[in-house]
């Protein structure tokens, strides 16, 4: 137990931020012994939604993401169930209802701001309903909803204000367009969407409305994915195609106006300049986010960010300011993921205050892209273990496969596929898995457990495989692109 209560501070952690990164760090430091106050502030959106305690994840993040998304695989499940038997009515028949849907979403989420708060106060932590900015390294300013200003003071601060959309600077954007934290509460279904963005969040949003029976097209300024394995990245962009999905390539949107009518027609230039447009009744902005650290007066107190981007480099999440630390999207060249500003955040209470010395691991963090045809990776994608280890260092296997609940409804497999990067030579340490097919998030996740035990690729073929599943077409992957042979499916059970 290390309860600091250092008298000349009011508190030992005063937390900017109350989202995933802040309320793990100021939970595990109250368990700790500390005393911890947490300062969250959500300034609206442009168009003026706003939300309640808990930060991106649970307001307009993973969790509104993560059931619309759920909404669309069921939509899928009641057209498959016809053939299963069920007696459904005519699939043309079945809509989903946007209101019920989105009030359903946001009833779940205000009932999480409501456990979050109780949970706040039954563990003793303050919380302030007030945006906070730097008074001097040990000051906070906290500004209420009614202007009213208060002084917090405190030992160690941590900054956990994550980040919020961003916008282009084009006419009309500000005041036509939508982001992801205005889409999961939209009072009006989007009907045709231009989805501007080919990230995590234009694909997840353009999969479940396109699955939901709305008309989306994504805008792609130059590839689909950035970051991720290529060839998956690609895969999944011709399965949302397949679906009906709409990819405008190589575009830049210039201008957006609102028509007499209440549409919107929206400019894009293409990659030889040509002009084009068309009208769509909502727009949707995914195009990455800014970090909410320049609100923060950070110059007060020397805090560097990265020019570039405003985000914060740091040392074991402590900036430049030793007494100042980082968890979360606000940090330089770190995941933009809620598990990773949770860890994180723990880590670092028990190093402040728990005599631990445990850093927290950023390498080798699996991921999922919720598309419809979901994909799952964890660790090194083919390209970049070729360009870190040369091409003759590393195998590739690969395989296509069928998953055994397909088969009745006779769904299209073309693009349930599986890769595994490895060495080639040595323990043939597996360094990236990748899935495409149902349920990547629950296949990988146990397998980016095996990749941190350091996971080889005889072992991984060493392993029984619980049939039938599709997580087991990992054991019986054997095929490798070396070798030029067809990755086509196996026969079911041999
Ligand atoms: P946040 O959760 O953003 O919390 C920061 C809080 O600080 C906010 O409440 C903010 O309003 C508040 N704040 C900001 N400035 C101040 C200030 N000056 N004073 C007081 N309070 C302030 N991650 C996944 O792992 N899986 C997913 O499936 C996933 N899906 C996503 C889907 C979408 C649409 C989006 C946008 C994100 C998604 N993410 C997902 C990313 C995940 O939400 C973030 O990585 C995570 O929320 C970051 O946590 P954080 O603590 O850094 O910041
Ligand atoms: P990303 O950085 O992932 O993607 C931004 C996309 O917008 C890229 O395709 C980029 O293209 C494009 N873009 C950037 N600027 C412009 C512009 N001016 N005009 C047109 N297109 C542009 O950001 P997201 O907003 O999708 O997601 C932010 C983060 O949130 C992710 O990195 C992720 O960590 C997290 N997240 C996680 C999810 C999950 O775990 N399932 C789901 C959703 C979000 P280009 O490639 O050319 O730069």
């Amino acid at each position: 137990m290390a309860p600091i209560a250092d008298q000349k501070f009011m508190y030992d952690l005063l937390v900017i931020g109350g989202g995933s990164g802040g309320l793990a760090a100021a939970k595990e430091a109250v368990n700790l012994g500390a005393k911890v106050a947490v300062l969250d502030f959500v300034t609206p959106s442009p168009r003026g939604t706003t939300w309640g305690l808990g930060g991106t994840c649970v307001n307009v993040g993973c969790i509104p993401k993560k059931l619309m998304h759920q909404a669309a695989l069921l939509g899928e499940a009641i057209h498959e169930s016809a053939a299963y038997g069920w007696q459904v009515p005519d699939p043309k028949t079945i809509k989903n209802d946007w209101q019920a849907l989105t009030t359903a979403v946001q009833n779940h989420i205000k009932s999480v701001n409501w456990v979050t708060r109780v949970e706040l106060r039954t563990k003793k932590i303050e919380y302030f309903n007030a945006l906070g900015y730097f008074k001097d390294q040990h000051t906070i300013c906290g500004k209420m909803k009614n202007g009213e200003e208060k002084l917090f003071t405190a030992k160690n601060i941590l900054i956990a204000v994550g980040g919020r959309p961003r916008y282009p600077d084009i006419p009309g954007a500000l005041e036509y367009g939508i982001s992801s934290d205005d889409i999961f509460s939209l009072e009006k279904a989007p009907g045709k969407t231009l989805v501007i963005g080919a990230g995590y969040i234009g694909l997840e949003c353009a999969g479940f409305l396109n699955s939901l029976g709305y008309d989306a097209t994504v805008m792609v300024r130059s590839i689909v994915l950035r970051g991720f394995d290529q060839q998956m990245a690609n895969t999944i962009a011709q399965e949302m195609e397949r679906r009906g999905v709409h990819f405008i390539y190589q575009a830049k949107p210039s201008k957006i106006e609102k028509q007499t009518d209440g549409r919107l027609l929206v400019n894009w230039v293409d990659k030889e300049r040509q002009t084009h447009q068309d009208i769509f009744d909502t727009v949707l902005f995914a195009i990455g986010r800014k970090p909410l650290t320049e609100e923060l007066k950070p110059e007060i107190i020397g805090l560097q960010l990265i020019p570039e981007t405003a985000k914060i480099d740091v040392i074991d999440e402590q900036t430049n300011v030793p007494n100042v630390y980082a968890v979360g999207d606000v940090l330089h060249k770190k995941p933009e993921l809620t598990p990773v500003a949770i860890h994180a955040g723990r880590l670092l209470a028990r190093r402040l205050f728990g005599n631990s010395t445990e850093q927290m691991d950023y390498i080798n963090v699996a991921t999922t892209v919720f598309s419809p045809l979901e994909y799952g990776c964890v660790g090194l994608s083919e390209e970049a273990a070729i360009a870190i280890h040369g091409e003759e260092k590393i195998e590739i296997y690969h395989a296509y496969y069928k998953p055994t609940e397909f088969f009745i409804p006779q769904k299209d497999v073309s693009n349930c596929y599986i890769k595994v990067v490895a060495f080639r030579n040595g323990d043939q340490r597996v360094l990236g898995m990748h899935f495409i097919g149902p349920n990547a998030g629950e296949v990988i996740q146990g397998f980016a457990a095996a990749i941190k035990c350091n996971l080889t690729f005889p072992k991984l073929k060493d392993t029984v495989g619980i049939h039938p599943t599709v997580a087991e077409e990992f054991t019986r992957i054997s095929v490798t692109k070396r070798s030029g042979l067809d990755p086509k499916p196996q026969s079911c059970c041999s």
